[in-house]
């Protein structure tokens, strides 16, 4: 069945993928409604109706499978119960099984071995006992990352010597982890794709990713990769969707390393390394996810120009100055986008700019220029 605009959409968290989401649901006549804890939620502000309250609470879950005509969500940490309990009333995309697979690194990595997709070497971890016997295995340097809760590189504690393990395991408190060798890194890359409703599949243009201390800094797009690794990364992002008899926008994140294609992890939601798509291709990233969820046809995938996207962190809110926009707004080819968030915290994810040109190196050139001249101090 498809949910036609006018119908009202549930949106399971109200960060910024939420909001822009969000956007792309009202611009196509839709009604919102968000549910999301912070009163000063990014997408709460543009909803129809944002619903203040916990991910599990009954009453919140109530008026949401009563008032919404199809549900997705913007974040991986929503309790499979919920997404459980309102699948019994109305369609939920994705689906309760693949996000508690995303949520949880262990059934992750377990789910992508057993499916024959590569990843870095790895071991579960339970207790110290475990992560002594396995450092030994999985060698140094390794990463220590805890199972759930995770993100933007929070919750991991590199390895780089046996003397660092207890260390590790005391700053992760104990929490069931995953070790993880640390690879030798040629390039990161991801992939952005819908899953409908009939198994169809599109996927965007692989993006080039630059992370920065654990948090992507930088996409390039198209990706500086050959063609042949381009349709090998693309085939088997498809590949893993089908896998989890996917429905709705996902991101499968990639490192090469010596040559080697691993998968470094999925995300069950819109990708930041997927922003580029709301300047540079025919259909953007969340306009997407809002016909994966409703059972439209998929849109158009294609991407119009080489672009460069540059995230903006709180960081560069130098003694709470403004950043001075003005320096982004001076180029035509240049798109601001901002996500209403008040408080400016090193590390928090305040907004985002794509830079259009021509090919990758002047995109890059200016994007980077316009980047240092931000967060000058002065
Ligand atoms: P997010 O959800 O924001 O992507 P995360 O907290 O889940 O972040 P990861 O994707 O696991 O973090 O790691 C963040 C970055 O750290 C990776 O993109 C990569 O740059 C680096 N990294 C993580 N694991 C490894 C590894 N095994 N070998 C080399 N680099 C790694
Ligand atoms: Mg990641």
């Amino acid at each position: 069945m498809k949910t036609l605009p006018g119908s009202t959409l549930g949106m399971l968290g109200g960060g910024q993928l939420g909001r822009m989401f969000t956007i792309a649901a009202r611009t196509m006549g839709y009604e919102v409604v968000v549910l999301d804890p912070d009163k000063e939620s990014p997408a709460g502000k543009l909803a129809t109706t944002h619903i203040c309250a916990d991910y599990a609470d009954q009453a919140a879950l109530e008026q949401i499978a009563k008032n919404c005509d199809a549900i997705t969500t913007e974040f991986e940490n929503v309790p499979a119960s919920t997404l459980e309990a309102l699948a019994k009333t109305k369609p939920v995309r994705p689906g309760a099984k693949a996000i508690s697979i995303a949520q949880d690194r262990i059934q992750e990595k377990n789910f992508l071995k057993d499916n024959g997709f590569y990843t870095a070497p790895f071991a579960v971890i339970n207790s110290l006992e475990d992560l002594k016997n396995s450092i030994s295995k999985i060698g140094t340097p390794a990463i220590l990352k805890v199972s759930r809760f995770g993100y933007d590189g929070k919750g991991q504690f590199g390895i780089n010597a046996e003397s660092d393990i207890e260390k590790a395991w005391e700053t992760l408190e104990g929490e069931a982890c995953v070790l993880e060798q640390r690879m030798p890194l040629d390039i990161e890359v991801s992939v952005v794709l819908a899953r409908g409703t009939e198994g169809e599949v599109v996927t965007y243009p692989v993006s080039e990713n630059i992370h920065e201390g654990g948090i992507l800094d930088v996409s390039v797009v198209p990706a500086r990769i050959n063609e042949d690794l381009e349709t090998k990364v693309t085939d088997l992002a498809k590949q893993i969707a089908t896998a989890l008899d996917y429905v709705g926008i996902m991101a499968v994140e990639f490192f090469i390393s010596n040559d080697e294609l691993l998968v470094n992890e999925i995300a069950p939601r819109p990708h930041n390394s997927g922003h580029y798509t709301l300047d540079a291709c025919v259909t953007d990233q969340f306009e997407q996810q809002v016909r994966a969820v409703c059972g439209l046809p998929l849109g158009d995938t294609r991407l119009l120009s080489p672009v460069v996207m540059i995230n903006m962190l709180g960081d560069i809110w130098h003694n709470d100055q403004t950043p001075k926009w003005q320096k982004l707004l001076n180029h035509p080819n240049v798109k601001l986008h901002l996500y209403g968030k008040k408080e400016a915290r090193p590390g928090r994810k305040m907004g985002h700019f794509n830079v259009l040109a021509e090919n990758i190196d002047d995109a890059l050139k200016l994007a980077e220029d316009l980047k240092n001249q931000l967060s000058k101090a002065n």
